[in-house]
């Protein structure tokens, strides 16, 4: 059976299926049936196995998630909390309801003590669904646990899911829903592992351990395939690993025409691959990530030792931090929003400044403490501008708090016909053709069945980034892409040639994109993007790109 969906990152990859867990639902408070007795004896012994269970995995895990996972399991058995939970079964509680109580209760006390223990809070919730899993005799919710690799299938991926996958185990992903544009797609990259992402409901067949070839240069998931065909697959994914490690020079055209080749990064940890990959510095960091399982909002302290962090891990360069881009598809818990009928177009990104001013001044502050403390090369850029009035802001509050250069992002389409109105009040302009691409053309980044209207060739977007180019350039300031078009090999190409001055792609594209720059000069890369800015269609704009390419 053929699954087809949107492929994105590139290569192929094989093995068993494992299906991240559905989240548990809330136990019903109904009354107790069973006798008390029982229930507290079953509740004991979860408890018991839970602690036993996050034991044992961080012996294996070892370093500083073995600190974690040992916290939980003491979590697991604090005797205060196996009271609490007997006490509220001998009231006439089940068992699964009491552990759910006593835990919530619990969470809110070290929620309220703020601080350290209020970021635990999060760590009880987990095991408190562990516990309640294990009562009910189903598989804890979470990443899937194995020996093998796997490829990991779900509905979709959040934020926070991903911060726990393993990938040396997790091989590829497949998921029911998202977009080219969701975060699992953006992790893909990241990761450089193929995916593919708005399978439909075809995906709800792909049962555990079902044997799958996916291929993201074809956008398919290939199930009930063979051992045999698994083993090839997995050759040709060695080949094309090994193959994706180009020569490191600074990002180039072939007549030295420069083109800094920037990452995105989410969290220090991926700095290292940066650097390996010789990345002249970070186009994005994207500050909301740090935030996204956050119910107590950070202090100025943490803040700043969470930035000078990133700043003393990144590759030598300029470092593009962004400000809080929280709302819509990343909501940040201590940030308390109302509910809005269409997130995205709602309170979002700078637009926070109306209730959240305090917290955007925070960041600045501590991004300036971190800069003076690393003497690092920050530029710090706000999310979500629509009008020069709000760029100016921004720019007007950043350079009071700080000594960095200003900028904003550019991923509305206003904001994206008043480029040439910004002179004078940023220093530099990042593309975010993520949400660019969600404005232009009113669809939702997250919708599959929308797909192709987010593809970054789209001649609408194409277009539009020709004119922001020639806007900054008359302007004056600098011009970046920092979404993941420009991660796209050929795509880059596109860019430099309609005059965009730097590009920040996801780490496992840094090697990719110095390729294509590297073989052509300038004047051919202004002929690929007039080529492609007549095209009518993304097929032929795509065409027309690789065209020009292959005749090098
Ligand atoms: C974008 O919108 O292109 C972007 C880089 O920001 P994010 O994907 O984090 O919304
Ligand atoms: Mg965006």
């Amino acid at each position: 059976m053929e699954l087809t969906g949107i492929g994105v990152g590139r290569g192929i990859a094989a093995g068993p299926v494992k299906r991240m867990p559905e989240p548990l639902a809330e136990p019903t408070d109904i009354e107790r049936t069973a006798e008390a007795e029982a229930e507290i004896a079953a509740a004991k012994v979860s408890l018991a196995a839970v602690g036993e269970w996050l034991r044992e995995r961080g012996v294996k895990a070892g370093g500083e998630a073995k600190d974690v996972l040992d916290a939980q399991a003491l979590m697991a058995g604090d005797p205060a909390l196996a009271k609490d939970i007997a006490k509220r079964i001998e009231a006439g509680k089940t068992a699964e309801r009491a552990v759910f109580d006593a835990f919530s209760s619990f969470q809110k006390m070290l929620e309220g003590m703020g601080g350290y223990m209020g970021e635990r809070a999060a760590d009880l919730a987990d095991v408190a669904q562990r516990v309640i899993a294990h009562l009910r005799g189903v598989p804890a919710p979470g990443v899937p646990e194995s020996d093998e690799p796997f490829i990991l299938v779900a509905h979709d991926l959040a934020p926070a899911d991903t911060a726990l996958l393993d990938f040396t185990k997790v091989f590829a992903l497949v998921t029911r829903d998202g977009g080219p544009t969701s975060h699992t797609a953006i992790l893909a990259r990241a990761k450089s592992i193929p995916a593919i992402v708005g399978v439909g409901a075809g995906a709800e067949s792909l049962t555990d351990d079902t044997l799958v070839v996916v291929n993201a240069a074809t956008s398919t998931v290939t199930a009930g395939v063979s051992r045999a065909d698994v083993d090839a697959a997995l050759v040709k994914r060695s080949e094309w690993l090994e193959a994706s490690n180009a020569p490191i020079t600074d990002g180039a055209l072939k007549d030295g025409h420069k083109v800094p080749l920037l990452a995105n990064l989410g969290s220090p940890k991926e700095a290292a691959g940066a650097i390996a990959l010789g990345a002249e510095g970070v186009g994005l960091f994207r500050t909301e990530l740090l935030y996204l399982n956050s119910k107590v909002v950070p202090t100025v302290e943490e803040q700043a030792a969470e930035y000078a962090a990133i700043l003393a891990a990144a590759p030598q360069g300029p470092i593009v931090v962004r400000t809080i881009d929280a709302g819509s598809d990343k909501p940040v818990p201590f940030l308390l929003m109302p509910h809005e009928e269409n997130p995205a177009l709602g309170v979002r990104g700078f637009r926070l400044i109306q209730d959240h001013r305090d917290f955007i001044e925070d960041q600045l502050k501590s991004l300036e403490i971190a800069r003076v403390q690393t003497g690092r090369e920050v530029w710090v850029m706000a999310p979500m501008i629509a009008t020069v009035q709000e760029a100016k802001q921004f720019a007007d509050l950043a350079r009071s708090l700080g000594g960095y250069k200003v900028g904003i992002m550019v991923e509305t389409p206003s904001i994206a016909a008043l480029i040439d109105q910004l002179a004078g009040i940023v220093d530099f302009v990042s593309v975010g053709t993520n949400d660019l691409s969600q404005y232009l053309f009113a669809a939702d980044r997250m919708n599959a069945n929308l797909g192709a209207l987010s593809n970054h060739w789209q001649p609408g977007l194409i277009r539009t980034l020709a004119r922001i180019a020639d806007g900054a350039n008359r302007g004056g300031f600098s011009v970046g892409v920092c979404g993941e078009s420009a991660s796209d090999p050929a795509f880059a190409v596109v860019l430099a040639g309609l005059g965009i001055n730097s590009v920040s792609v996801s780490v496992s594209q840094v090697g990719a994109v110095r390729a294509s720059l590297s073989a052509l000069d300038l004047a051919k890369a202004k002929e690929v993007a007039n080529a492609v800015l007549v095209a009518t269609s993304p097929e032929e704009a795509k065409a027309a790109a690789l065209d020009a390419l292959s005749q090098l």
